[in-house]
Formats: C-alpha cells, sequence, structure tokens
C-alpha cells in the first residue's frame, strides 16, 4: 500500500500530492491482526476490478486478492476517472473492508431512550420483521410521506427505490443543503445545467485557474487533481483566493487572503473590471447570453476600490488579476467549488462565479467546462411508482425556497418535530439513513437529536458503527463496496464510459449487500413486484445484456469506453441551455419572479468581534471526513485533526504550537480539546480544522476521543433564501489552552 501511495504522489510532480501528505509515513499497523490482513507489498494472483467508493468521485480499482483475501487495490489504466492511480483514501479501500469495528450482526436497541448503546444481536429475519412491521405501521397510520431516506453513496441506489415504491418521496441527503446545493442551483439559473458530479471541468487543458475557497490537492478527487497537477505543469496560472494558505496556494501565482465573508465582493469586482475594461468574451456573451446591460449597469459601483473596504484585499491587485483571469479566456476556469454553504448568500455567490466564467466564455469551452456526455442502459422493468399522495415533507407548509432542486435534510429534521413546521397533523414518523452519520453531518446538533427522539422508527444501514447508529432502534450491517454488487449507471464526464461495481469478496461475517435488504424489506412490505430479480447480479447482467453491452468484457476490464464526441465548441459541439430564455441568463427573470434578486447583491456578513475567530472547517487528503477517520491504513498519515491558528494570534493569546486547546463558541459549546498548529498560513482572524473527527461512539474504537469534532460547534446557520441551504461558516470560537478550560468547563453539547 505504501508504495502505491508513493506512486499517487508522483502524479502531482509538481507537489500537490507531496505537500500535502507530508512525510509522516509509517509502518505501524495499528493493532490490525496480520493474520487477517496479508502482507499489501505482496501482489495479488487475481485482479478483478470494480470502482471506489471511500468518495463519491467513483473512480476505476483493480483489487489484487490472493486466497480469498484482498491484499491491494489500485487504479485502473483504463478507468477514464483514475487513469492508473488512486487518491491515498482509494488505495486505503483495504482499511476498511478490514475493520476490526464493523458491524457484523444485525442489532436491535434494547435501551428506552435513542442513544443509550444498548442493543441486542438478532437475525436478519427479525431484524427485517421488526423494520417492515413499523414501516407498515407509520405508512397506515400516517400515510407514506411520513418516512424519510437519508442517503449518501451510490449503494443508496436501492433503498431510494424502496422508499419510491413505498410511496414517499422524502429522499434527502446532507451532501445537498449541507455542501453541493447552492452551486448547483446557482449554475442551473445561469446556464440550464448544474455542474453535477464529478463536476464537469476541463482543469487539465485550462490556462489559469482560479480557486475561490476550494482546496484542491486537500479535496482528493482524484481526476481533478490529476488534472490540476497537469495544468500546473503546463505553466497554468493558479490564482487562491481563500484566508488559508492551502496546498493549492503553495502553487499559486496569487494567494489572496481574502476576509472571510466579503468572497461575493472581490467576485463582483473582478466582474466589474472585465466587464469596464472590455476584456471579456463580446462574440460568445452577445451570442448566447442574456441581461448583460442590466449586470453591467449592476456592477458599475462594485469597484476594486469598494471592494478593498470588504475583502482587505488592495485594488490594484484585484485589477491586476482580473486582467490575468480575462487574459486566458476562454481557458480560463473560476473553479465552482463542491462544498459550498458558507454564508446564506450562497446561491448568489455561485452565481456570480457562474456570471464570470459566461463572461470569460468558459462554459462549454476547452480549458473551462465541457458539456457531459454519457452512455445509457437501459431500466429493468419494474411497476410505475404511486404518485406520493403529498409532496416533500422538508417544508410541508408550502414551497419556501423556490430553486432547492432537492429535499433538504434539515428541513426534514424540522418536519420530524412536532409543531416546528407545518399545521396539525402528523410529522415525519420514520427514518432510513443510508450510509451519513447525520449526527456529523448536519448542522445544530440539538436540533437532530431532538427529532431523533420523536421518531416512531430510525433505521441505520451502515458499515461502521458511527454515531447514527447508536441512535438507531434497527442497524442493519452492509457489505462494503468491495463485497456487494451495485446497479450499474452511466456516469456523465468528457467521455461516454460505463463501469461496473462487482464483489471482489464475499460478505464478511453477517453483513448484507444493499440490494438484499432492500428487496427482502421489500418483500415484506408487499412491495416484491418492484424487486423482480433474483438478486443484483441477475439484474444488472439483463440490464447490460438489454443494452447491447458486452458483459464479458465489462466485468473482465471494469470499464467499457464508447467513442469520443464533440464536449466543447473547439471539438465542433454547438451551445445550448436549458434555461427558459434557452440562453445563459446572467440577470435571472426566475429570480425576479420568485421575488429575489435576479443580479447577485452583496451583503455584509458579521464579522468576529475581539478575541473571537471565525471557525473555518475542511479536509485533509487521506480522508473522506468522518467516514474514513476510523481507518488504520489512512490514520497512518493524519490520525487526528488539529487547530489551525495564526502563528502571531496564538502567540498574543500566550498559546504555542503544540498545545492542546480547546474552542468555545458563541453560544457557549465547547469542543473537545486537540493540538494548535500555530502557522502563518492563516489569517488571524479565523482557525480551521479538518471536519470529521472527534468521534464519540463507542464502536468507532480507533477514531473515539481523537481530535475534535467541529460540528458540535456548528449551532448557528443562515440558511440560503434560494436554495434553503445551511450556511454554517457563520459561527465564531475563541481558542482556550485545554487545562484552563477543563477547570471552568460545563458538560459540553451531547
Ligand atoms: S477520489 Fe479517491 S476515494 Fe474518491 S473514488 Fe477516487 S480513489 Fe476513491
Amino acid at each position: 500500500m505504501v508504495s502505491t501511495r508513493r506512486e499517487f504522489i508522483k502524479i502531482g510532480g509538481t507537489g500537490v500530492g507531496a505537500v500535502a501528505l507530508g512525510s509522516g509515513v509509517t509502518t505501524k499497523w495499528w493493532g490490525l491482526d496480520r493474520d487477517v490482513v496479508p502482507d499489501p507489498r505482496t501482489d495479488g494472483d487475481q485482479v478483478i476490478p470494480s470502482f471506489c467508493e471511500l468518495c463519491f468521485w467513483k473512480c476505476g480499482i483493480l483489487a489484487h486478492v490472493r486466497d480469498g483475501k484482498v491484499t491491494k487495490i489500485v487504479g485502473n489504466p483504463e478507468h477514464p476517472l483514475s487513469r492508473g492511480h488512486l487518491c491515498p483514501r482509494g488505495t486505503g479501500g483495504v482499511g476498511l473492508l478490514y475493520d476490526p469495528d464493523r458491524l457484523k450482526k444485525p442489532l436491535l436497541r434494547r435501551s428506552k431512550k435513542r442513544g443509550g448503546q444498548e442493543f441486542e444481536e438478532v437475525s436478519w429475519e427479525k431484524a427485517l420483521d421488526f423494520t417492515a412491521e413499523k414501516l407498515l405501521r407509520i405508512k397506515k397510520t400516517c400515510g407514506p410521506e411520513k418516512v424519510a431516506l437519508f442517503s449518501h453513496g451510490y449503494g443508496g441506489t436501492f433503498f431510494k427505490h424502496l422508499l419510491f415504491a413505498y410511496g414517499s418521496g422524502n429522499v434527502t441527503a446532507p451532501s445537498y443543503g449541507q455542501c453541493r446545493g447552492p452551486r448547483e442551483v446557482g449554475f442551473q439559473l445561469t446556464f440550464g445545467s448544474p455542474v453535477g458530479s464529478p463536476e464537469v471541468l476541463d482543469i487539465a487543458n485550462s490556462r489559469c485557474i482560479t480557486l475561490v475557497g476550494s482546496h484542491l490537492g486537500e479535496n482528493m478527487h482524484n481526476t481533478q487533481v490529476q488534472d490540476f497537477a497537469r495544468a500546473v505543469a503546463n505553466g497554468a496560472t493558479v490564482i487562491v483566493v481563500d484566508p488559508r494558505y492551502s496546498t493549492a496556494a503553495g502553487k499559486a501565482r496569487y494567494w489572496l487572503p481574502i476576509k472571510p465573508g466579503t468572497d461575493l465582493a472581490l467576485l463582483l469586482a473582478w466582474a466589474h473590471v472585465i466587464v469596464a475594461e472590455g476584456l471579456y468574451d463580446r462574440e460568445y456573451v452577445e451570442k448566447y447570453a442574456t441581461g448583460f446591460d442590466e449586470l453591467k449597469k449592476h456592477l458599475e459601483d462594485k469597484t476594486p476600490e469598494w471592494a478593498w473596504a470588504e475583502t482587505s484585499i488592495a485594488p490594484e491587485l484585484i485589477v491586476e488579476t482580473a486582467r490575468v483571469i480575462a487574459g486566458a479566456r476562454p481557458a480560463s476556469l473560476v473553479h465552482p467549488g463542491r462544498h459550498t454553504t458558507w454564508y446564506g448568500d450562497d446561491v448568489q455567490r455561485s452565481r456570480a462565479i457562474a456570471i464570470l466564467n459566461a463572461l470569460l466564455g468558459s462554459w462549454g469551452r476547452r480549458g473551462g467546462f465541457f458539456i457531459p456526455t454519457s452512455m445509457s442502459v437501459p431500466p429493468y422493468p419494474v411497476p410505475p411508482y404511486a404518485a406520493p399522495a403529498k409532496t416533500a415533507q422538508d417544508h410541508p407548509d408550502g414551497v419556501v425556497y423556490p430553486f432547492a432542486d432537492e429535499v433538504l435534510s434539515h428541513g426534514v429534521c424540522d418536519a420530524t418535530i412536532p409543531g416546528r413546521v407545518g399545521g396539525p397533523g402528523c410529522p415525519i414518523k420514520g427514518w432510513i439513513v443510508y450510509g451519513t452519520n447525520l449526527i456529523q453531518a448536519l448542522p445544530q446538533r440539538q436540533q437532530t437529536l431532538d427529532a431523533i427522539q420523536h421518531l416512531e422508527l430510525l433505521v441505520a444501514i451502515d458499515v461502521l458503527p458511527a454515531e447514527i447508529t447508536g441512535y438507531a432502534d434497527v442497524v442493519l450491517p452492509e457489505a462494503t463496496y468491495l463485497e456487494r454488487w451495485d446497479d450499474v449507471g452511466p456516469t456523465p464526464w468528457s467521455e461516454p464510459f460505463l463501469a461496473i461495481r462487482q464483489p471482489v469478496v464475499p460478505p464478511l461475517a453477517e453483513s448484507k449487500p444493499g440490494w438484499w435488504i432492500a428487496k427482502e424489506l421489500a418483500n415484506r412490505m408487499d412491495l416484491g413486484s418492484y424487486f423482480p430479480w433474483d438478486d443484483a447480479e441477475k439484474m444488472v447482467v439483463a440490464r447490460l445484456e438489454k443494452g447491447g453491452v458486452d458483459v464479458k468484457a465489462l466485468r473482465t476490464k471494469g470499464v467499457l469506453r464508447g467513442k469520443k464526441v464533440p464536449v466543447t465548441t473547439e471539438d465542433g459541439l454547438e451551445l445550448a441551455f436549458g434555461t427558459a430564455t434557452k440562453k445563459i441568463e446572467l440577470y435571472s427573470a426566475r429570480m425576479a419572479e420568485a421575488g429575489l434578486p435576479p443580479l447577485p447583491p452583496y451583503t455584509r456578513h458579521p464579522q468576529p468581534a475581539d478575541g473571537q475567530f471565525r471557525l473555518l472547517f475542511g479536509r485533509t487528503p487521506t480522508h473522506t471526513f468522518g467516514r474514513t477517520t476510523n481507518n488504520r491504513f489512512l490514520s497512518e498519515v493524519y490520525a487526528e485533526n488539529e487547530v489551525w491558528m495564526n502563528a502571531r494570534a496564538a502567540r498574543e493569546r500566550g498559546l504555542a504550537n503544540g498545545d492542546e486547546v480547546v474552542l468555545v463558541n458563541q453560544d457557549g459549546v465547547r469542543s473537545q480539546p486537540t493540538r494548535l498548529k500555530a502557522t502563518q498560513r492563516i489569517r488571524p482572524d479565523c482557525v480551521f480544522v479538518v471536519h470529521g473527527y472527534g468521534h464519540e461512539s463507542p464502536g468507532l474504537r480507533f477514531a473515539k476521543g481523537r481530535g475534535l469534532d467541529d460540528s458540535r460547534l456548528v449551532t448557528k446557520v443562515e440558511v440560503d433564501p434560494v436554495a434553503g441551504s445551511t450556511g454554517m461558516s457563520v459561527n465564531f470560537v475563541t481558542v482556550e489552552k485545554a487545562g484552563a478550560a477543563a477547570a471552568a468547563a460545563p458538560a459540553a453539547e451531547a
């Protein structure tokens, strides 16, 4: 595994991966049983292709298997998303597969109160009977829409299908309202198309890459990082806007350490310069866009001098970077980001990024955004879903957020607490939680915990005993992505391809694949006609054969690639836009009709008081947040998070690098103690931590007690009026020495 990781580091020849990873790789095995895991440096006898699920990117893998054990996982050279390389997390899939803390048997809660952590191991029969009976009772007494599914990951497909068949449309994911939602809405409103996942970015051919709070190299989206390394090697200019000197900033010609909360001012000022100096792509804008005159007027007073007062970035630098950005057009990419729920005006900030890209003519252009293509596979025939009797239950009073195109997870929490939203009537009664640890994934934890206590049923389907499983009534242990079939679905990308998820080894212990769990529940609820196939392999093969796909070749290679088609105008593509006007909508009449600002306005956000710091959170390249922090392999590099704090600010408070500190937020909520990283690589008005640490679940024996859990400090949110997403970078903290904190500490919030 170590050699694979080293290989990966080599892809960032200019150092992206190397800087991020540091040199702390050890050979310590964190107590794993060496008899269970063969020496990973030895090649296996059999190589089985599939695709990765350590994050949502779906890179193609080749799993080496010997004597029924996976010995190592490498990137599939044939797969367009991995190209023979995995990110560090992907190579650590073995650590998930053989995690000694995996859920092994179904569990039923015995404690009276949810969260009491008393469970009984039961048979699958008993666990499934219990779950189906409760689901049927809720359907009969309150209606099927009173059950919601929270889902994360590709395997959620079968549970979404189950929920729709059951009669509920309440399928939700924190990855929308707490992550990418504002970006998707902002781009949809502008170009008539979301950015999608994987993002449709032609980074490799960019001549200028502008990152606004996006930590490429720390958010290790494999293909993007490979492309970024390639672009840097080819001499692309990198501009990084970030209060923190990120890994990407280390590659940048310009690092703009912006005052947090003011990014929109910079974006508008850049647009001002580009329009005022006539640097935009006039031909492209005239041909494809509407609302330029309104935009020009809107930008008149958004001068670099005005933005200076907001952002703390000097006007000369704003002008210079605007010229550099425009000078590289159309191969100039202002990255749309992924985690975009910051301050509550996040759709408007995403709109400003979309508008800048439109001015640069980078949508549908080489070095900008490509228009994705995909293969198609016919569906397996099943009965049509019954139309849900009621609409989404995230805001049952009516449409509150007109442009939210997915159900909002925190809205479902609200709708679970009696009297919180909606008139009299039944609140949501049942949650099925698939692969997402809502305790850390949602802000305002107390609200999540309150909602949980009002449920009649909480089902958790997971691989590991994350915190949410401790609150469940029934815990169903799922097989990992290396042990199961999943449905087959094409990934929109710059070339058409089809990849297959197939088991590499059989499920360990009594864990079961998601398809089996969903099918068994369906059978018990008289919904078996929606799962008419014997098993997922037969279903996948039937779909592929019906689509004329060479199944044997796909199973052997793991991926089949189609004929390339034009995806940019340079390839010969004629652009089309899915907006009402069929044009790029710089000015959004739809937003105006909805009573929302049709052009991005600047909102001044509160700044921390003296002695306070804005709490920022992000990623480390070896982890997918809390999903992987129990992974002993991945934790060899980064086992515990630390608090980044400006070195001078630390010194002024008598704090030194390596001190154990506690963060206390504006509502008095205290974090667990962790180490301070005093550094000049961050502004003095904010602190930064890697999200996903500070686990408290007793079942996560490795991760428990390591680092601090930033999510417990997110007691405040600013809800975006356009998408309903929750801006979470609005919490302020003070930093105390751990010893001092302990003396005065009331109990932390649960
Ligand atoms: S980016 Fe990394 S973790 Fe995500 S799918 Fe690819 S290899 Fe796996």
